[in-house]
């Protein structure tokens, strides 16, 4: 097929600015189908002057927004969750298509997502001040929390729809006007979102959507307008994001990358644990920020757990995700496939035993992005496969004498996002976590991502800031708190 009949076949991916859809100016790039390879879509790079307008946009919606009642402003996420859910098939679907993800993660995904909507449903109560009558003689005292203003969103691209929820409807709820820019890899779920919300009644302007890569990014964390930066994805960027909101005078919540580990107890469930571990670090192809990519086998744990991750590892189906027999997708793009097996690389060199090599398996020669399932045994806490984050399907397998020992090799991570005992003892458990130093903690759980209600708690080098995304960490971050103290 020739180049312009190709291009004359691309999606378009349009921005949004003063509750329209139009198409950029800027530069655009090509994305593609990360199960075939194929092209599917133009993704503009916005210029300069369109940032800007949808910053203007932004702050001229804000006076009216922000005095909207909070039940009225709450109940047009009603309407944006019925009308997520009558195209939720659709939506998944295109989960699918930009990211790889097979349809069951896919779904997973859009039903956290749904529920970041149900949580800022319900924001109004989670608003309220605090009262205290007779703080002086004839003195009351109250406090009220306020919207900011501009808010930004800025995501990474493995969940497409779900990172986004996590951002922009408490912020709007909480009488915020917004602007996302999502993963130049995945934007297409946003523009998505944006469609449905403003089908849902939200007035014009208060949600905005720019593409782009660093510039963009750059102009939004300089703007004097913008209030408030939310971030979610890798560490280096995490760190350069807070610090230079911060310079700017923002507030601003930055969620990193990671390394998670899952210490397997000899006591533990083995066919629950292996079941569960697989499925935490194959899951999303290993693209996911709660993902095991260490397991620490404590004493003769080691033997039956490695044995029986790679049983369920050969058994694994690894495909299209739209084909509903895959069990596990491609990963993002060929930079990322590079890596991947470039990490493979290293962990040989650097001494591990490779127990199960998914170089070999018949998916890595599929056009698309395919790596299958590695797990590599006899893993030295100190090997970069076992500090670094590798973002793919390759698990670590170290192996430690005793509980303690597990949880030093959890504690010496630069990482802090979250970690997993596997046990049936209750005592272990609780040692476990009360000494292990991450903010997500599951006890016989693969991926501990908090339900929507609570925060999402990272730590260390995964967590640039103080108050979380969602939880009321996220209604604290969207709102300042302003105390009044009244002689009447
Ligand atoms: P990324 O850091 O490459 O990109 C994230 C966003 O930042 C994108 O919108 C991108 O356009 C922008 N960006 C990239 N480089 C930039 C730069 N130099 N300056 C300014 N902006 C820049 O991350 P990714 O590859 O899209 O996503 C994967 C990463 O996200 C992994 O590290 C994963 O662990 C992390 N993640 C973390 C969480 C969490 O909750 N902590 C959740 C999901 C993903």
């Amino acid at each position: 097929m020739s180049i312009s009949a190709i291009a004359t076949q691309l999606k378009p991916c349009p921005i949004y600015i003063d509750g329209r859809a139009r198409m950029s100016r800027g530069d655009v790039l090509i994305q593609h189908n990360p199960a075939t390879g194929e092209p599917v879509a133009e993704i503009p790079i916005c210029t300069h002057d369109e940032v800007a307008a949808a910053i203007a946009s932004a702050q001229a919606a804000f006076p009216a927004w922000s005095t909207t009642p909070v039940l009225n402003r709450c109940r047009v996420l009603f309407h944006f969750h019925q009308l997520m859910e009558k195209h939720a098939d659709e939506l998944i679907a295109l989960v699918t298509e930009e990211n790889g993800k097979v349809r069951e993660e896919a779904r997973g995904s859009f039903q956290r997502g749904l529920e970041c909507v149900e949580f800022a449903c319900g924001v109004s109560s989670l608003m309220m001040g605090e009262t205290v009558e007779h703080v002086g003689a004839d003195v009351d005292g109250w406090s009220t929390r306020l919207p900011l203003g501009v808010c930004v969103g800025i995501t990474p691209f493995n969940f497409p729809l779900m990172v986004p929820l996590w951002m922009f409807p408490v912020a709007i709820a909480c009488g915020n006007t917004f602007v996302l820019k999502p993963s130049e890899r995945v934007p297409r779920s946003s523009v998505r979102l944006l469609e449905l919300v403003y089908e849902a009644g939200l007035p014009a302007g208060v949600m905005n959507l720019v593409h782009g890569t660093k510039p963009v990014v750059d102009q939004l964390l300089t703007d004097p307008r913008v209030k408030a930066v939310s971030f979610v994805g890798s560490s280096g960027v995490a760190r350069y994001i807070y610090a230079t909101a911060a310079a700017n005078g923002k507030r601003a919540q930055a969620l990193g990358g990671a390394k998670n580990h899952s210490v397997v107890m000899p006591d533990a469930d083995m066919k629950h644990s292996a079941t569960t571990i697989m499925s935490s670090s194959f899951g999303c192809a290993g693209e996911r920020c709660v993902a095991t990519s260490v397991v620490v086998a404590v004493g003769e744990a080691a033997d039956p757990l490695l044995a029986a991750l790679k049983k369920a590892a050969d058994e694994m189906k690894v495909g299209d995700g739209a084909d509903r027999s895959s069990v596990m997708g491609p990963i993002i793009n060929s930079e990322a496939k590079k890596r991947i097996l470039n990490y493979i690389d290293v962990g040989e060199q650097e001494g591990a035993k490779l127990a199960r090599d998914g170089r070999k398996d018949p998916c890595c020669d599929n056009d698309g992005y395919f790596v299958g399932p590695t797990i590599f045994d006899n893993v030295k806490p100190s090997m970069r496969i076992a500090r670094e984050e590798i973002f793919g399907p390759v698990l670590s397998v170290v192996r430690a004498r005793d509980l303690q020992e597990a949880v030093d090799v959890v504690n010496a991570s630069e990482y802090g996002n979250a970690s997993s005992i596997f046990t049936k003892s209750g005592h272990t458990a609780r040692e476990f976590s009360a000494k292990v130093q991450t903010g997500m903690v599951g006890i016989n759980v693969g991926v501990p991502a908090p339900v929507a209600i609570f925060p999402f708690t990272g730590w260390k080098g995964s967590f640039f800031g103080d108050l979380h995304a969602l939880g009321k960490d996220g209604v604290k971050f969207y709102t300042e708190t302003r105390v009044v103290t009244c002689r009447w």
